[in-house]
């Protein structure tokens, strides 16, 4: 089936955008790669009268570093760039490991880390990391900026705390802490480059032989990504020993309420839940002993 008919529009800066937001409101779409909307545009999930492309939009495709801010990555730096890219290899491997197995090349090299935040999917790729790392949306309107912690960005599938007319304009990630490690961990049904059915990211701070804190957050077993509460509160203090790695498992999958769908039964997925949160904390563990 083609597309629907739609105008398209590439302004050269924000302001021009914030101006076709408040003239279209409802009837207009944002653009970065494309690589979802324009699926959904195909199925009619969505039919725009107007889509405003992003990408000639110069100043919104950075990645910036500094010891005060930490991460902050432009709205539309592609997956690639974000996979490859030596200081976040470096400093947040997690981040760089979700974008390099989102999608394929072809789709990682226009789609944004933004866009896939943006379009909400439970199991999106770069959710989890970013989430266990406390990462911040910039969102910006005519009106002004707002910053929101991803953790009350996303709101059901599809769906953010995002106003018609605000665009995404900077993906902020603080410094990580001392000691500390985050982990993503995806199981797909054909391979690591498809649609996850359960993922998981991990942040583990140690203080000594003990876990000073961890963040745990899960993708693909509730409308939106969810915080391991509970396994969290049997991490927080607890000496490191196999033992309670396995405890801090089993309570992120008893917390977690999965649904059956064509991807993957429930039981399936809480066991998942249990064996790669349990995988990214070993591993969050050994690597911070390594750098000691
Ligand atoms: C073959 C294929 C395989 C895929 N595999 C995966 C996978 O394994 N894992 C995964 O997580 N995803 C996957 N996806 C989904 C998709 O590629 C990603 O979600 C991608 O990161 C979306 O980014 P984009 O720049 O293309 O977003 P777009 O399609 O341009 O936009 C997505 C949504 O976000 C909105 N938007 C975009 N930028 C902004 C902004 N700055 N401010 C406000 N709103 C904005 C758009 O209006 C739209 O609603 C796959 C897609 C395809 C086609």
């Amino acid at each position: 089936m083609p597309l629907p008919k739609f105008d398209f529009i590439a302004p050269e800066t924000l302001n021009e955008v914030y101006e076709l937001l408040e003239k279209y409101g409802e009837k207009a779409r944002l653009k970065a790669g494309g690589t979802d909307l324009l699926i959904k545009m195909n199925n009619r999930v969505v039919t725009p009268e107007l889509l405003i492309g992003l990408k000639q939009i110069k100043s919104l495709d950075y990645i910036k570093y500094d010891e005060v801010e930490g991460l902050r990555i432009g709205a539309t730096t592609t997956l690639s760039k974000i996979s490859s890219d030596p200081l976040i290899k470096d400093k947040y491997p997690s981040i760089s490991y979700a974008a390099s197995v989102t999608a394929t090349t072809h789709v990682r090299n226009s789609a944004s880390v933004v866009g896939n935040l943006c379009n909400a999917a439970p199991s999106a790729d770069n959710a989890p990391a970013l989430l266990a790392l406390d990462a911040k949306a910039e969102l910006s309107s005519k009106k002004g900026s707002r910053v929101v912690r991803l953790e009350d960005f996303f709101k059901g599938p599809g769906l953010t705390c995002m106003e018609r007319k605000e665009v995404f304009t900077e993906l902020k990630v603080p410094v990580p802490k001392p000691n500390s490690m985050t982990i993503y961990k995806k199981i797909s049904p054909r391979s690591k480059v498809d649609i996850a059915i359960v993922n998981v990211g991990v942040m583990v701070q140690l203080d000594g032989d003990s876990f000073k804190d961890m963040n745990i957050f899960l993708g693909a077993v509730a409308p939106i990504p969810v915080r391991a509460k509970e396994a969290e509160k049997v991490a927080k203090g607890a000496k490191v020993s196999e033992d309670i790695i396995y405890k801090i498992g089993k309570a992120a999958s008893d917390g977690a309420s999965p649904i059956t769908d064509v991807r993957s039964s429930k039981e399936y997925r809480k066991l998942m839940v249990e064996i790669l949160t349990r995988r990214a904390i070993f591993e969050a563990v050994s690597l911070i002993q390594m750098k000691r």
